[in-house]
């Protein structure tokens, strides 16, 4: 019920209303039993800081940035935590006593997903196609993770250049549909937008990867990617990009109500029939 009391968060982006963060994070306040409501903002971006001031002044708990915003609100945040800054871009505000804390759960959700649905994943060789925002908290989480070697394999180079920057683990390497690298690969990780609904397919042949490798695709709708549908063929283990989703939000619901809730196959399914409709 909504009353004096309730509690106010939601996700500031543009457009915004394909989002699926309010199906996710209503659930959670029905979860945890706390008083609150989570709604999408559209905010166009040369009204971001009017909208976050705004925000702030009303006595909004937070909210979380999707795109155009996470790296242009980064430089209005009076504080902002490590992984934000290593990877440019905020994805979670908290505003608490006047202030605007900036947050990245992005790389959070990316490797909490891995490690809760893969088997085993081996942490030698990473190849992350792909060099765009999302690619940058994927990267920040293999290079937490402990892998040695981090290929970025991009259509502009240029931009996978600039990715040893953020860690000296990374390689950049020039598009290619066969890869040479590809046979000491323990994890593939498809952060471009293809295989997207209504986008190109990826053309890649995943034949020469070890038996024991993981391919993981954040993109989610489909759930199952050509990409994905093509390693299960060959026997790889998959991991959905959903779970990414799920868990960069448990991360920001936490920062700004102390709980973390739950993150299991009903709220899988709850999204997913969001997803279909
Ligand atoms: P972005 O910054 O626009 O980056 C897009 C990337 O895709 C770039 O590396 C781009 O290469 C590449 N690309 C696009 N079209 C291509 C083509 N025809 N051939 C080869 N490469 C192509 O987007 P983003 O924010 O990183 O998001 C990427 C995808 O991840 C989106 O589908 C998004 O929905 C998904 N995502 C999922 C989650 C999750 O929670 N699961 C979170 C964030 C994003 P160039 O650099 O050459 O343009």
């Amino acid at each position: 019920m909504i009353n004096g009391k309730t509690r106010l968060a939601g996700v500031m982006g543009w457009p915004v209303s394909h989002s699926l963060s309010p199906v996710i994070h209503n659930a959670w306040f029905r979860q945890t039993g706390i008083n609150g409501v989570y709604v999408p903002f559209p905010v166009k971006p040369e009204e971001l800081e009017q909208a976050v001031r705004g925000m702030a002044a009303m006595g909004v708990a937070g909210v979380n940035l999707t795109i155009p915003h996470k790296e242009w609100v980064l430089p209005l945040c009076d504080e902002v935590d490590e992984a934000a800054k290593r990877i440019g871009a905020v994805n979670t505000v908290l505003f608490k006593e006047g202030k605007m804390h900036g947050f990245n759960t992005d790389a959070y959700g990316f490797w909490q997903n891995l490690e809760e649905r893969a088997r085993f994943v081996r942490k030698h060789v990473a190849l992350v196609l792909g060099a765009g925002g999302a690619a940058r908290a994927v990267v920040a989480a293999l290079d937490a993770a402990g892998f040695g070697t981090i290929y970025v394999m991009n259509r502009t180079f240029a931009k996978a250049e600039q990715f040893k920057t953020l860690s000296p683990k990374v390689v950049p390497l020039e598009w290619n549909a066969n890869p040479a690298q590809m046979k000491e690969v323990d994890l593939l990780v498809n952060t471009t937008s293809l295989g997207m609904k209504g986008e190109a397919s990826l053309e890649i042949d995943l034949s020469p990867l070890p038996s024991y490798a993981v391919v993981t695709d954040i993109v989610y709708t489909p759930l199952i990617t050509p990409l994905l549908a093509q390693a299960q063929e060959r026997g790889f283990q998959v991991v959905d990009g959903l779970g990414m989703l799920l868990y960069q939000a448990q991360k920001a619901f936490h920062i700004w109500f102390g709980q973390e809730p739950v993150v299991d196959d009903a709220l899988r399914q709850k999204v997913l029939e969001h997803l279909l409709c």
